[in-house]
């Protein structure tokens, strides 16, 4: 779970699991009030995150045809990373430029 960078206060996975999903403005820290970014190793992970599923599909219908499989896999896969996201979130005070 991330840790806020300015009251160094653990945040909750439901906490960091509603603050995901305001994206660019960064997320207000429940305990302080002061905004967190996402670092950008993170916000380059989790525009990586829906192209690496999609490929999974797609050569999944390409290998196996078409089928339910892929169906299932995109209602597995797509909550399981909303779920598992927040553990690996990582805070910073700042907006860190992307390159
Ligand atoms: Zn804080």
């Amino acid at each position: 779970m991330p840790t806020c960078q300015n009251c160094h206060n653990k945040w909750s996975w439901k906490q960091t699991f509603k603050g995901s999903f305001t994206l660019g403005g960064g997320m207000t820290c429940p305990y302080c009030k002061e905004k967190q970014y996402l670092t950008a190793r993170m916000r380059k992970r989790s525009t990586l995150i829906p192209f690496v599923i999609v490929a999974i599909i797609m050569l999944g219908n390409l290998f196996l045809g078409p089928s339910y499989v892929s169906i299932f896999a995109l209602l597995v896969l797509l909550p399981s990373v909303f779920i598992i996201n927040p553990f690996f979130v990582e805070l910073s005070n700042e907006e860190e430029p992307l390159f």
